[in-house]
Formats: structure tokens, C-alpha cells, sequence
């Protein structure tokens, strides 16, 4: 390790470059993410990017006049968190005008977030609560009450959704959407039900979803993110993406985005789909914003669909082998391992005529995967992308499934050890948080959030593990792991100052660790405590 550092060290005094760099980062535990995952002290920054790593006293000697010299005391520094499941860019649009039960404790404190935003917010304006929280997160353990949210807010609307199969509104929501609910205020039913009620609601201005976009990207570096990969989603059309292209524009990107299409048209998907990206070559764009292919959905009549009939996959076939010849990647929600094969004879009938191997297709969810299928995903070069819906969703799969199959869910351990391409993130933000942290943690300790701990060693990482599907893991599916996910010379220094050592605190404290610095290609989009003046 001495001579490695040695080395790189050598390298750039002697090549490189005569400038010096614009910051150095000194008196760090810097955790690499490097193949030897190993640790160093400091971190010299130009131009953005990495050039080079060492001692404090090595980096010093770089310093010139100009450069800006940041004294990290002892704390630890990770690869800035890639999600490589979020769906940023529609939870982006609605940050500013929602309200947020995002790791409320009681509901008592989500009800007073209500209250509280009825003051900030102008009068009578709409307060949508859009999912991200679940019963089990309340020491109260319980849904709201309808008469509740109108004592926290009786002069506004109010609506709360919990996943996709439920939401609660208040008399004057149902009055303003016109809309029939259960005698509580509530109305259940499929994902369907939910999506065609939340698109009754207000959009949010457009201004608004372009501040909704910058505050969220902002929400994000505080927790240590500097990178997503965004999968489309429900309630997501091609002008929702207006706001996102707008910050772009304006050079105000403080997250890399590598963002995908979903076929919306039902049965008129693959016109659609070639419509939208007649012009649209794949990884077209920047290292700021990038186009990276189709997904998670891709037909309606596959989607959620653990039974489709010929037909379907019919249709289905015909357009991903039409997406494998483009040369585009493709992401693919799937649930549940009894049904994949549905999906994996497809890619496979695909691969035989197309190879697709390179591609970086990949598949997400699917919690449950048998080791079958996960070397038949490594056989096509496809990687999975893993989120803690466990943590919300755990209890019921338990119930549903058992306690001995909840033990191995997800098995990341064996996913590993095939050669499985692995990502982390949340699958944010209507149906999980958007916390990597809390993420990151219910990866080291698979409990719910309600505290039982359900996954076994066996299907347990380490922390440096964990980390690593955190960063280089998610990189690797937008094509990006030779650029970011780990501190390497030559990458980009897209990193994260912490609050605490993610490698030492206990393990119950990994939720709470947020960012105090947070860099993206070398310049501060997020800084707290004493560094708060590095923020310009
Ligand atoms: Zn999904």
C-alpha cells in the first residue's frame, strides 16, 4: 500500500501538472471505495477531479497561492451516494409544495408538519403528504384520523397518501376533487385507484417545480447523494421532465441524474417510446444529466404483471429487442422471483439475437431472487438494483411469506458472490424514503422500521460492502464507474464530508449520519457546522 501511494504520489509531481490544486482536503479518514478499499488521509482536487491522494503532509506540499486548504478534523469522507432507484425527478417536482413525514417519529410530529406548513404556505393552499412514511415509523403505530388532519390544518385541504394503496383526505379535499370516499374520508384500493387520484391534485407551478427541484437536489447532498439514476415512474409524462431540463440549463444541477423513459400511451408504448427518442442517442447529455434509457416500465401490460399472456410478452419482446439494437439501456421493475422468468426468457430470446451484454440492462426489486436467477441475470450482464423496501415493507412479507424466506431477503450476499452487478437506493419517494442512510442501515441490520430484525447473516454486508453498492455499485448503471463512485485519481471528486464515522458509530446510529460537506465534481454544493462559509 506504501508504494501504491508512493506512486500516484510520484505521478503527479512529476508528470502532471505544474498548477496546483483548488482544494486540498486534508486530515480526513477518506474511505476510497478503491479495489484495495483502502483508507487515506488526504485529497488533492483540480478542475473538478482527483488528482491525487496521500498523507496530509504530501497533499500540503502540493498547495499553492490559490488553493483552498479544508482542515476535515478527523471526520470521515465517502464517495458521494449514488441512488440507483429513485424517483427523483417526480419527487423533485413536488419538494416545494408538499409536506414531507419523511422519518417522523410520532404523528403527533408528521400532524404538526401539517400545521406548520399551513402557516408557510399561502392560505387555503393544498398540503399533500405523497407517500415516504409508513404506520410502523409512529410510536403510535396507527394511520391518521381524518378529524385530526383537520384540527391540524382546518383551513386547507388536506391529502395524505401512504404507499399506493391508500389516502385520506379532508372534507375540503374531497369537496375540491369531487371525489367519493369511505365514511372515514379515506379511499383504498389498487395502484391504479391511487395514481388516477393523485393526478386530480394541483400540479405545483412550474416555477415552483423548478424550486422544487434545486431544493430537493439540495435535501439530497445534505444526506450525502450526489448521484441517481432515476427510473421514470408512475405519474411521470415527458413535460414533467421540463423542470429538471431547466436547472440544467442553468448550470444549477448540484446531482448527477442519469434519467429513463416509461411507456405511458397503454398499448401505444413502442411508438411512443420512438417518438421520444428518435433523437435521443443513449447516453446522450453530460456527466451532470444524462439520458439513460427505458424503464422501469416499459408496457403497461407488464408492469405488475406476474401472469402476462402471449400476447403481452409478444409486444413487450418486440420492443426491447428493438432497444437492444439501438444499443440503449433499459431498467425493469419485477417483483417477485416466482414470475421473472416471464421476463428473463425475454431478455434471454433477446440476447440469442442481439447480444445485450453490454448494454447494462438491469432489474429492480425483485427482493426475493433465487440464486437461478440471479446467474441467469449475471449470464446477460444484467445488474439488479436493491432497495430497503423491507424496512417499510417487512412485517407484511414476513406474514405473507414466513420468517425462514424473510431471512434471505435481499440476498445481496449471494448476489455478490455470482458476480451480479449491485446497486443501493430507496426506490423514494412515494413508497420509501429517500434517507441513503436509513438505507444504508437496514442493509447492515435488515430490520423493519419498527425494529425487528428480519434478514439473516447470511444475506448481510459488511459496511464497507454496503457502501460499495452505495457508490460504485449504482455508477455502474449509467456507464459511470470508471468516472465516480469511488476516490480515485482521475475521478471526479463528488464526495461527502460525515457527521459521524459511518465505519465505527453503531450500527443503530447509521440513520442519523447525515452530510456536513458535500462536493460534486469538486465544488461545495452543500455544507453545514464549521464548514458552512466553504458554501458560496
Ligand atoms: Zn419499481
Amino acid at each position: 500500500m506504501k508504494m501504491f501511494i508512493a506512486t500516484t504520489f510520484a505521478l503527479f509531481a512529476s508528470s502532471a501538472f505544474a498548477q496546483s490544486p483548488d482544494t486540498i482536503l486534508v486530515n480526513g479518514k477518506i474511505i476510497t471505495v478503491d479495489a484495495q478499499s483502502s483508507t487515506r488521509e488526504a485529497m488533492a482536487i483540480r478542475d473538478g477531479r482527483i488528482v491525487a491522494l496521500g498523507s496530509s503532509a504530501q497533499m500540503r506540499k502540493l498547495a499553492g497561492p490559490q488553493s483552498r486548504v479544508v482542515d476535515v478534523q478527523g471526520r470521515t469522507v465517502i464517495p458521494g451516494l449514488i441512488d440507483s432507484h429513485l424517483h427523483a425527478i417526480r419527487a423533485a417536482q413536488t419538494f416545494a409544495t408538499e409536506v414531507n413525514w419523511i422519518g417522523a417519529a410520532s404523528l403527533t410530529d408528521a400532524l404538526s408538519r401539517l400545521t406548520e406548513a399551513s402557516h408557510t404556505m399561502k392560505p387555503g393552499a393544498w398540503l399533500i403528504v405523497a407517500g415516504g412514511w409508513n404506520v410502523q415509523q409512529f410510536k403510535e403505530n396507527r394511520r391518521p384520523t381524518q378529524a385530526e388532519l383537520v384540527a391540524a390544518a382546518p383551513n386547507n385541504p388536506v391529502y395524505i397518501q401512504l404507499g399506493y394503496g391508500w389516502a385520506m383526505l379532508t372534507p375540503l379535499a374531497i369537496k375540491a376533487l369531487n371525489v367519493t370516499t369511505a365514511p372515514d374520508g379515506s379511499i383504498s384500493g389498487g395502484q391504479g385507484t391511487i395514481i388516477a387520484l393523485f393526478d386530480k391534485l394541483p400540479k405545483p407551478t412550474f416555477d415552483q417545480q423548478v424550486d422544487g427541484t434545486k431544493k430537493f437536489f439540495r435535501e439530497l447532498n445534505r444526506l450525502g447523494i450526489t448521484g441517481v439514476y432515476d427510473p421514470g415512474g408512475n405519474n411521470l409524462l415527458p413535460e414533467d421532465y421540463q423542470a429538471l431540463f431547466k436547472v440544467w440549463r442553468q448550470g444549477d444541477m448540484t446531482v448527477r441524474v442519469a434519467y429513463t423513459l416509461c411507456g405511458n400511451v397503454t398499448g401505444g408504448e413502442f411508438e411512443e417510446i420512438r417518438n421520444l427518442v428518435a433523437l435521443m442517442p443513449q447516453g446522450f447529455g453530460d456527466d451532470m444529466l444524462r439520458f439513460g434509457g427505458l424503464g422501469e416500465r416499459i408496457t403497461a401490460a407488464m408492469n405488475n404483471n406476474n401472469r402476462p399472456t402471449d400476447a403481452e410478452k409478444a409486444k413487450y419482446y418486440e420492443i426491447v429487442k428493438w432497444a437492444a439494437g439501438r444499443g440503449m439501456t433499459l431498467t425493469m421493475h419485477w417483483n417477485n422471483d416466482a414470475s421473472v422468468g416471464q421476463l428473463l426468457d425475454i431478455f434471454e430470446r433477446v440476447n440469442t439475437e442481439t447480444p445485450i451484454g453490454g448494454l447494462r440492462w438491469s432489474i429492480a426489486h425483485l427482493n426475493d431472487a433465487s440464486e437461478a436467477s440471479l446467474r441467469r441475470m449475471k449470464a446477460l450482464g444484467i445488474g439488479w438494483t436493491v432497495q430497503d423496501a423491507m424496512y417499510f415493507g417487512g412485517d407484511g412479507y414476513v406474514q405473507q411469506a414466513g420468517a425462514a424466506a424473510a431471512r434471505r431477503v435481499p440476498p445481496v450476499e449471494t448476489g455478490k458472490k455470482i458476480g451480479v452487478a449491485i446497486g443501493g437506493g430507496t426506490d423514494a419517494h412515494r413508497v420509501a424514503s429517500y434517507n441513503p442512510f436509513t438505507s444504508l442501515q437496514w442493509f447492515l441490520d435488515g430490520k423493519t422500521v419498527g425494529g425487528k430484525a428480519i434478514r439473516g447473516p447470511e444475506e448481510t454486508p459488511g459496511r464497507l460492502d454496503a457502501l460499495r453498492f452505495y457508490t460504485l455499485g449504482s455508477a455502474w448503471f449509467s456507464f459511470d464507474e470508471k468516472k465516480r463512485g469511488s476516490l480515485e485519481v482521475g475521478k471526479y471528486a463528488d464526495l461527502a464530508v460525515l457527521s459521524k464515522d459511518y465505519m465505527a458509530v453503531p450500527v443503530d446510529d447509521v440513520h442519523t449520519l447525515e452530510s456536513v460537506l458535500t462536493m460534486v465534481g469538486g465544488k461545495v454544493v452543500y455544507a453545514s457546522g464549521p464548514f458552512a462559509k466553504l458554501e458560496q
